[in-house]
């Protein structure tokens, strides 16, 4: 498979092993199913820096100031 399919650039590809990465196949988050690496897609999506910031925090939840000072 080409390295330019649209996964590989894809803000929603998981790139955790355990999960299925490789050149063959690929995790989707959108998804939720392991793919083979798409040259079309209807919900792809860019990855950035911001974008992935906001996913994490969205799956991870953000600590404020005030939290860590509380205990
Ligand atoms: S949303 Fe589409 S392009 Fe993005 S990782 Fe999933 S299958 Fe690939």
């Amino acid at each position: 498979m080409s390295r330019d399919a649209l996964c590989f650039s894809c803000l929603y590809k998981d790139e955790r092993p355990e999960l299925g990465f490789n050149s063959e196949l690929i995790y989707c988050m959108k998804k939720e199913i392991v793919v083979r690496p798409k040259i079309q897609c209807d919900l792809y999506m860019r990855t950035t820096e911001e974008g992935r910031e906001e996913m994490r925090n969205a799956m991870y939840g953000v600590i404020s100031d005030n939290d860590l000072h509380e205990e």
